[in-house]
This record gives structure tokens, C-alpha cells and sequence, in this order.
């Protein structure tokens, strides 16, 4: 038996603790199989914290991910955390966790399953077959850069914000999409705003300079409103695409419609040390405690954290081949139902159950606690 693997989950508001819950299922059962010994401790964050701690994000929770081998988060965010001071928000653990952990590369892997082309509101022929990963920057650009704030002046008030990239910070992600690309079809379209913004600038110059290391990699570059309109013209033309922080943000969340639904797409954030995996979406607050959100983009998660973090690439893509057969059988949430009639209308508890069969028939879940 291997060393114990201490999973830090973060459940988080709305939606978040209803689809971890359902993800951590699929990691304890794949750990079994594989004779992976795990260890989880879970920590409120954003609301859930303030809520409890008064703060997004408590030392203890922070240590404890500092000690871990991987992250799983849920969502964070509400209506009713609108109101706090902007580092009181609910999103501000996240900014923090992403910083403290230093997990610079975020990769979003975008990909179609044949029973849900129909889902997608763009046309089939379109969408079918495309495998997109996203590689998006995430502890630098506009989320994080100083000075911003809101000033009174002669004219009414004033926001700023401010967007800068470091060359060091390119560099890192940048290694990140072309070791990625290499495991691909060795293409990158790296995303920018060259024809407005220096940052954008040294960005081009940067990966085209990174780009020298991996002559074997085809390299283009795009600007990122042409990006936005050809991931709906044509998106099977991209493997690896690599773009900043905010960029990656609204690509990402546009190219979720691919799949049929933001409720489908997992991520893992990445850095040197430490990985954190979520789903994309937010906390779904229009749905949270019904038992009606899609758990799939976190398990899938799940699959990420087997292959990233836990050395079980074997268990990743029994994962995701779970996740193929329970859309094969007919398995829908309400964000991807088209309603005919061989499909099964699930709630969130219905479609982990789906898939865990599917990973182990023998096995139920009151089996694994
Ligand atoms: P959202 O992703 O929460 O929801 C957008 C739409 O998609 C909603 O109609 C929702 O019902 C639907 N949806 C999302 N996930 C779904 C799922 N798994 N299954 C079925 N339907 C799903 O985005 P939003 O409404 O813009 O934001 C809500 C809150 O979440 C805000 O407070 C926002 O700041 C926060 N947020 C958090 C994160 C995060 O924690 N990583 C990311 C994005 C937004």
C-alpha cells in the first residue's frame, strides 16, 4: 500500500458542497480500487467561512492545503455575501488560494461527448469532435495587479484596474502549454491583445521566444476577439491555447457551450508545488440546495486530480470513461436535457450514483465511508 494522500476539499457555498459530495464518492472508490490510501479533511471557504470565521478563508484551512497532495473546491459566491468589502468577498479565498499556493497555470480541458452534441446550442457538425485545453495564466494580469481601487473625483467617482505581466510569468505558463501541447497534436494558439496592449506585447514576444525550446510545436498567435469568434465558428481548428488570466476567464466560460454546459467542465490549477482542482462553474445560486446541479465537471475534476496529482492516470481515464457510459445511458441534469425521450431526467445525487456504478456495480456507496 502507498503513502497516504491528504485531500484538502473546500465545498464551499451553493452548488459547491452538492457536487464535491459527489465527487469525493468517485475519488474514494477509484482509491480503493487502485489501493490508494486517502486522507480527507475539509475546511469551509468563501461564504460557508464567513459565515462561521468572519473571513473567506481561515489560517487553518490554508495550512492544511499547504500540507496537502491535492485541492478539490467547489464553487464560492452568493447574493448574500454581495455586500462585504471587496478582500471580505466570498471570490477573495479564491484570488488568495490561487496566490498563496502559487498555482499559475490553470488547464481547462474542453471536450465533446457524442450523446450530448445535441446539447450544444451550436450546430453538431461544429462541434463535434473537438479536444480543446485551455491553458489559462492565473496569478497574474488584471485580477492581481496594483494599483487598483475607486477614487472620488471632480467628475463622480473613478475605477482602476491594472494589467501586468511579468516576463518570468509568462515564461512558467508558457513551459506549461508546450510541455502540454507536447503530449498533444503539438499546436498552440497562444491569445493576446497584441495590437492594444504592451502587456499583450511582451506576452507575443515572450512565448515566441519560449517557443525556440520546442521547434517540434506549431506556434500561432490570435488576437482575442478573433479568438472569441472562431471558438464558435470553427473550434476544432485549436489544441492548446494559451492566454492570461482574464482572457482564459471569458474564453473558457464562452467555450463551455461546446459541451452543451458550463456544468461539465473540470479544471486543475497547477504550480510547482501545489494543485487545487474545480469545477468551472460558480455557485450556481438560481439552483444550489435543490439537488439539481451537474456534478460531472466536478468529478471530472476528480479525474484531473488522479492524473495530475495522485499518479493514477489509470483511474483518471476509468473516470472519464464512467462519465462517457453515463451520458451513453441516457443520464441528464436539467442543463443538459434535451428531453427526448430516452433520456433519464437525474437530480445530483441520481448522476453520481450513475457513475459509480459504472466504476464499480458492486459497490455502493455506503460501502466506502
Ligand atoms: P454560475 O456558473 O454559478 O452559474 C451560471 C449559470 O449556469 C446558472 O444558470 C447556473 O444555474 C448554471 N450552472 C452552473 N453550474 C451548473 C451545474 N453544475 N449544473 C447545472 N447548472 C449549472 O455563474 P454566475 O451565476 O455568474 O455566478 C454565481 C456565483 O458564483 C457568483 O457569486 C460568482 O462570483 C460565483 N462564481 C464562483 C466561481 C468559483 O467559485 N470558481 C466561478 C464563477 C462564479
Amino acid at each position: 500500500m502507498s503513502k497516504t494522500k491528504e485531500i484538502v476539499v473546500l465545498p464551499g457555498d451553493g452548488i459547491g458542497p452538492e457536487v464535491t459530495k459527489e465527487a469525493i464518492k468517485i475519488l474514494q472508490t477509484v482509491c480503493k480500487r487502485h489501493d490508494k490510501k486517502l486522507s480527507i479533511r475539509s475546511f469551509p471557504v468563501g461564504g460557508a467561512s464567513i459565515d462561521r470565521y468572519g473571513r473567506p478563508l481561515t489560517e487553518e484551512a490554508l495550512t492544511a492545503c499547504r500540507k496537502s497532495s491535492a485541492i478539490l473546491l467547489g464553487a464560492v459566491g452568493g447574493g448574500k455575501w454581495n455586500d462585504q468589502p471587496k478582500d471580505k468577498r466570498p471570490e477573495a479565498a479564491l484570488l488568495q488560494l490561487r496566490k498563496e499556493l502559487d498555482l499559475f497555470a490553470n488547464l481547462r480541458p474542453i471536450t465533446t461527448y457524442k450523446s450530448l452534441l445535441k446539447s450544444s446550442p451550436l450546430k453538431q457538425e461544429i462541434v463535434s469532435g473537438v479536444d480543446i485545453m485551455i491553458v489559462r495564466e492565473l496569478t497574474g494580469g488584471i485580477y492581481f495587479g496594483r494599483p487598483r481601487f475607486i477614487e472620488q473625483t471632480e467628475q463622480g467617482e473613478r475605477g482602476v484596474d491594472t494589467l501586468s505581466y511579468t516576463t518570468e510569468e509568462i515564461e512558467r505558463v508558457a513551459h506549461t502549454a508546450f510541455e502540454t501541447a507536447a503530449k498533444r497534436d503539438r499546436k498552440i494558439t497562444s491569445v493576446d491583445k497584441a495590437n492594444v496592449l504592451d502587456s499583450s506585447r511582451l506576452w507575443r514576444k515572450t512565448v515566441q521566444e519560449s517557443a525556440k525550446q520546442w521547434p517540434e510545436i506549431e506556434l500561432q498567435h490570435m488576437l482575442v476577439d478573433n479568438c472569441a469568434m472562431q471558438l464558435v465558428r470553427n473550434p476544432k481548428q485549436f489544441d492548446v491555447i494559451l492566454t492570461g488570466n482574464m482572457f482564459g476567464d471569458i474564453l473558457s466560460d464562452e467555450a463551455s457551450m461546446i459541451t452543451g454546459s458550463i456544468g461539465m467542465l473540470p479544471s486543475a490549477s497547477l504550480g510547482e508545488e501545489f494543485a487545487m482542482y474545480e469545477p468551472v462553474h460558480g455557485s450556481a445560486p438560481d439552483i444550489a440546495g435543490q439537488n439539481k446541479a451537474n456534478p460531472l465537471a466536478a468529478i471530472a475534476s476528480v479525474a484531473l486530480m488522479c492524473r495530475y496529482s495522485l499518479g493514477m492516470p489509470e483511474a483518471a481515464r476509468e473516470i472519464e470513461a464512467a462519465i462517457e457510459a453515463t451520458l451513453n445511458d441516457g443520464f441528464r441534469t436539467g442543463d443538459i436535457s434535451s428531453k427526448p425521450s430516452k433520456e433519464y431526467l437525474a437530480d445530483t445525487t441520481d448522476m453520481g450514483s450513475a457513475v459509480l456504478k459504472h466504476l464499480n456495480p458492486y459497490m455502493q456507496p455506503g460501502n466506502l465511508l
